[in-house]
This record gives structure tokens, C-alpha cells and sequence, in this order.
């Protein structure tokens, strides 16, 4: 049997890079997956036929993880297409990297409204979906959050505060079966890597020579993880922050 038959899936930023990879992992597993995105209509889409044409199911829903009245909709969407829900992961997010005197109040407040108070939101709305077996959350967060680097004070900022609500969860969750663990990529070859310069510059040069395995990571390094965290053989494991980033040490 398939690691995640008849689970049905959330997962947020799922258009394109690790979101997209996680989506697809899931539904080769078995899961009926809800591929959010927020602007990306066309790569969600993508996604989601991709998922069809391998026998799979899989619907796209718009949604900004950072507006309340959108994350209301995506989980009234996900209950009407597949009536219950049993993993959510909270893969939406934003990365910038800028010296600490070009960080403006809006900079601040858009990684934390997307990367931190969206996981909060979308953490409430599937409480309410999770059925009586409970459910399992994976937080998309990252080896930044652990290992800061110069100029990524407000992105690991982000990402440490997402780490904190993991663990505190996982202790609020007693007794209701609700798993929930944090899993911290390094660098991965994303869309988002690619926009912001990343691919082929000498910072990534500098990424891999601190990366004991020797290479950038791919979206389905972490994609396999997601599954395992996600089906019942991580059924012992809670409240952890898992990094899967080649061994990515100081820099
Ligand atoms: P990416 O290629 O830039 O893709 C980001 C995804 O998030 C897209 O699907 C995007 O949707 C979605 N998204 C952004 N803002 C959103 C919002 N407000 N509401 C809903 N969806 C939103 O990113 P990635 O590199 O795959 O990274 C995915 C996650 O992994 C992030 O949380 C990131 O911090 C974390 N991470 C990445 C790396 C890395 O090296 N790539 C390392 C560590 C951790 P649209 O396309 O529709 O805007």
C-alpha cells in the first residue's frame, strides 16, 4: 500500500520549486493534494495536471497564506472538493536576503505576515478539518533559521519564530494525535533560488564548499523527507526540526 492512500493533503506555495515537489511526492503516495498558490495560476495548474496524468488527484486553489479571509476559503474549498483533511504543510514563503539598513517596517512585516502569522493561519483552519485520527503538520522552515547568515536577519528571524511555534504546538497538541515538525532545508535549486541570483553565482559556490555531500540540493531531496514525516512510519515523531541540507554547517 502507497504511504499516504486516501490522506488528504495541503500544501501551501505548491506552484512551483519545494512546494510543487512535495505535492507531487504526495500524490504518487496516494494523497488527494490541494495545490495552494498565490499568483501563479499557470504553474499550479501545471502541477496539478501533472498529478492527473499519472492517475493521481489534485485540485489548484488561490489563496494568500498571509490574508485570513483567503486561508478561510482555501480550507472551505479543500472541504468541499474532499470533505476532511489529514496533512497540512506550510511550505509558502519568502527569502531576502539585505544588510539591516535596507530593512523597512514592510520588508519586516511581509516575511513575518507570509513566513510566520501564515502557518499560524492555516495551522488554526486545519484543527477544525482534522478528523477524529487526527492529523500531521510539517513547517517548511530552514537550516537559516539554526545557522543565520549575513544579511538573512529577518528571514531566519522568521524561520527560528516558526521553529518555536513547531515545538510549542506539539506540546499544546497532547493527546489529540496531531503530529507536527518543522523540516529545515538548506540550499535547494528552486524558481525562487533562480530569481533571486543564486544558481551559478559564487555564493553558491560558497553553499556547496560548506555542504559535506558536495552539491545544492533538489526539490525532491526534500520532497521524500515530507512524505516520510507525513505517513505513519514518522508516526513517533513530534515537535521536531529535522534539517535535510546535505550536512550545511557555519558560514
Ligand atoms: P519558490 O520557488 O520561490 O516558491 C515559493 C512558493 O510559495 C510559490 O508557490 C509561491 O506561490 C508561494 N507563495 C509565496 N507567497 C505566498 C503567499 N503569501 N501565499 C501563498 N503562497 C505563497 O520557493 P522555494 O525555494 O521552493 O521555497 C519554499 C519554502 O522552502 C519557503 O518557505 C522557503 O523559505 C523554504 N526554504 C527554501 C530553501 C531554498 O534554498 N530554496 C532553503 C530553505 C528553506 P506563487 O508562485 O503563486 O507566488
Amino acid at each position: 500500500m502507497s504511504k499516504l492512500e486516501n490522506k488528504v493533503a495541503i500544501v501551501t506555495g505548491a506552484s512551483k520549486g519545494i512546494g510543487a515537489a512535495i505535492a507531487k511526492h504526495f500524490a504518487a503516495e496516494g494523497a488527494k493534494v490541494v495545490v495552494n498558490y498565490a499568483s501563479s495560476k499557470a504553474g499550479a495548474e501545471q502541477v496539478v495536471q501533472a498529478i492527473t496524468d499519472r492517475g493521481g488527484t489534485a485540485i489548484a486553489v488561490q489563496g494568500d497564506v498571509s490574508k485570513e479571509a483567503d486561508v478561510i476559503r482555501l480550507f472551505a474549498e479543500t472541504k468541499n472538493a474532499f470533505g476532511a483533511l489529514d496533512i497540512l504543510v506550510n511550505n509558502a514563503g519568502i527569502y531576502q536576503y539585505v544588510p539591516v539598513e535596507e530593512v523597512s517596517a514592510a520588508f519586516f512585516h511581509q516575511h513575518f505576515n507570509i513566513n510566520v502569522l501564515g502557518s499560524i493561519l492555516t495551522i488554526k483552519e486545519a484543527l477544525k478539518l482534522f478528523g477524529a485520527n487526527g492529523g500531521t503538520i510539517i513547517n517548511i522552515s530552514s537550516v537559516a533559521g539554526k545557522v543565520p547568515m549575513a544579511t538573512g536577519s529577518v528571514y531566519s528571524a522568521s524561520k527560528a519564530a516558526l521553529d518555536a511555534i513547531t515545538i510549542s504546538l506539539s506540546k499544546e497538541f497532547s493527546g489529540r494525535n496531531i503530529r507536527i515538525n518543522s523540516l529545515l532545508p538548506g540550499s535547494v535549486e528552486t524558481e525562487g533560488t533562480h530569481s533571486a541570483g543564486v544558481a551559478g553565482s559564487d555564493f553558491e559556490k560558497v553553499l556547496i564548499g560548506n555542504t559535506p555531500l558536495g552539491r545544492i540540493g533538489q526539490p525532491v531531496d526534500i520532497a521524500k523527507v515530507a512524505v516520510f514525516l507525513a505517513s505513519d512510519d514518522a508516526a513517533w515523531i513530534t515537535g521536531e526540526k529535522i534539517s535535510v541540507s546535505g550536512g550545511i554547517y557555519g558560514l
